[in-house]
């Protein structure tokens, strides 16, 4: 016999966000970070099965130096629950594999978001925002993005029952519309889109997802998060982010001479 889930229903492993509105599950992964320290050393025929302090180095020597294929051999399968504009800057990331629910197929359980604060647009710099101060009316604004997204609702369930094709009526919902997908990417591309988004020049709500990234896989990967400082993660103005020194596990280890390719991999 088989079942069948419900895709708008977090996996096990999940971390919420957008106030509870949105979610994002782990739900499967290939490889550790030996898997990544063996692909490294595969040119020189060794292989590890557990994880030593030259290994740590190692792991390091591959960051620091953007030695990135390694990484490669890690993947890592989310199912995400967002609203469409997140989608959206989501998909621009086109190294991932993407697999979405289509409205084209089913018209049944639509949610909208509906952000518990708003932020005013910031003065300097025309694609981000910021907090707003007491003159907005919170209250009124949340109101009437409710009153929108039920009126979206109701046109869409109206031009339905007047016989028109769900890919056709879709086109009046709104961006604040909750989608479902299944998303893979590799450890090096995963890396680079966290850099991007958990970054204050990404948009909030997609800073959540990339948090909440972080907190799902941070237990598989513990060298490479301490090694980024994960739980005080750096910024650089020009940049990927600094890699946290401070952090990683492996103080005894010195960079210097890191450039010597064959001494760091043959270790
Ligand atoms: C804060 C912020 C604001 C943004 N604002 C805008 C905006 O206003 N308008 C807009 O259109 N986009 C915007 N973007 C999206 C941005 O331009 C990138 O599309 C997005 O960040 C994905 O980055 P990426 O191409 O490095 O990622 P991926 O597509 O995952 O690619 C990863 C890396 O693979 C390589 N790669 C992938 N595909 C190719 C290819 N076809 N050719 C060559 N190399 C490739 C590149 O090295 C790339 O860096 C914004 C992104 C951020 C983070």
């Amino acid at each position: 016999m088989t079942s069948l889930a419900s895709v708008n229903v977090p996996p096990t492993n999940h971390v919420m966000v957008l106030g509870g509105q949105g979610w994002i599950g782990l739900v499967d992964q290939m490889g550790t970070e030996t898997t990544v320290v063996n692909a490294a050393r595969v040119s020189f025929g060794k292989m590890r099965r557990e994880m030593d302090e030259r290994d740590v180095q190692l792991l390091r020597y591959l960051l620091e130096n953007q030695h990135n294929t390694p990484l490669e051999h890690v993947v890592f399968t989310f199912l995400v629950h967002c609203p469409l504009f997140i989608r959206s800057q989501w998909h621009r990331h086109r190294t991932w594999s993407y697999n979405e629910i289509s409205r084209r197929y089913t018209e049944v359980d639509l949610q909208f978001y509906l952000p518990d604060t708003l932020r005013a647009q910031a003065a300097s710099n025309r694609q981000a925002s910021v907090q707003a101060d007491d003159t907005m009316d919170q209250e009124l604004c949340r109101s009437l993005i409710q009153q929108q997204n039920a009126a979206a609702l109701a046109t869409y369930e109206k031009l339905l029952s007047l016989g028109v094709c769900r890919e056709q009526a879709r086109g009046v919902l709104p961006q604040n519309l909750m989608t479902t997908f299944w998303a893979s990417v590799d450890l090096s591309n995963l890396l680079k889109f966290i850099e991007l988004r958990a970054s204050e020049h990404a948009q909030w709500e997609i800073r959540e997802y990339a948090e909440a990234i972080k907190t799902l896989i941070k237990d598989s990967i513990p060298n490479i998060a301490a090694c980024y400082g994960w739980e005080v993660w750096q910024y650089t103005k020009n940049g990927p982010a600094a890699l946290n020194t401070e952090h990683c596990p492996s103080q005894a280890f010195s960079t210097q001479g890191a450039g010597r390719f064959f001494d760091v991999y043959v270790i």
